[in-house]
């Protein structure tokens, strides 16, 4: 079986000794029949990524940043590229995060060509996707999600969402405490891997879809039972470390 995924985005939270404590409980996590069945991607904020690098020896857990620029190198002050990232031993991006999308105008444009720059260094893109509340209400989710993805089949075409990971993230359920049920989440994403699978029979399996938006330890099993749902993005709830560890357990023992 396919391990579940859990990403964990702490936005603009944590110092140094937050995210030490928090890793130095999380390498020394052992589930009690020591089958793990769950990769952990932890995205703190970029600054401490080189520290979260050198103390994590567990080997199912990995880093990811929450944004990158589109230049490699040169005169764009205060940016971060995917060349600088690897060189800190990085895996996952995270783009076109609703917040992002909303504070620093990204648009579906910007993000398809960072998505190109990060697959294109061997990072593991993870693409967010996901209507408002206006549009949910308007019957929209499918088509606001399929413009999503359309904006990078149309650049770079299908084959480039091979090994990458499509997070379906509600606007409207991010930070909200309300979850989109796990019957509408398994709709969307069987939604999303269809429209994949349309433009790219071949490689439509290879791609992970993840469901985010107020996710926690009280709704994360009925999430995990739906068939498409291949694991949780998780924001406010990964902060604490016993929360967290609730999620990884019941994620261990499905
Ligand atoms: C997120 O940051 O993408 C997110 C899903 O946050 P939360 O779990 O707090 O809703």
């Amino acid at each position: 079986m396919k391990k579940k995924l859990i990403i964990a985005n702490w936005k603009l939270n944590g110092n140094k000794l937050s995210i030490l404590n928090f890793l130095n409980q999380l390498n020394k996590y052992d589930y009690k029949e020591k089958k793990e069945k769950c990769k952990i991607v932890m995205s703190f904020p970029v600054i401490y990524l080189y520290l979260a690098k050198t103390i994590i020896y567990k080997k199912n857990i990995f880093l990811g940043a929450q944004n990158v620029d589109l230049n490699l190198c040169g005169p764009f002050t205060g940016e971060i590229s995917v060349n600088m990232l690897k060189d800190i031993g990085i895996n996952y991006v995270i783009l076109g995060h609703s917040e992002r999308r909303k504070y620093h105008k990204e648009n579906d444009a910007l993000i398809a060509k960072k998505f190109k720059i990060v697959k294109e260094a061997n990072l593991i893109p993870i693409l967010c996707v996901g209507e408002n509340k206006e549009e949910k209400k308007l019957g929209k989710t499918q088509e606001v999600c399929a413009r999503q993805l359309n904006s990078v089949i149309s650049m770079w075409g299908p084959q480039i969402f091979n090994d990458t990971i499509i997070a379906y993230e509600p606007i409207w359920a991010i930070g909200s405490g309300e979850t989109a049920t796990p019957c509408s989440v398994q709709k969307i994403h069987k939604f999303i891997k269809e429209y994949i699978k349309e433009y790219d029979i071949a490689n439509s399996e290879k791609i992970t879809v993840q469901y985010g938006g107020s996710v926690d330890e009280n709704n994360v099993t009925q999430l995990l039972y739906e068939a498409d749902i291949d694991g949780v993005l998780v924001g406010g709830a990964s902060l604490n470390y016993n929360k967290f560890k609730k999620i990884i357990d019941i994620v261990n023992s499905l």
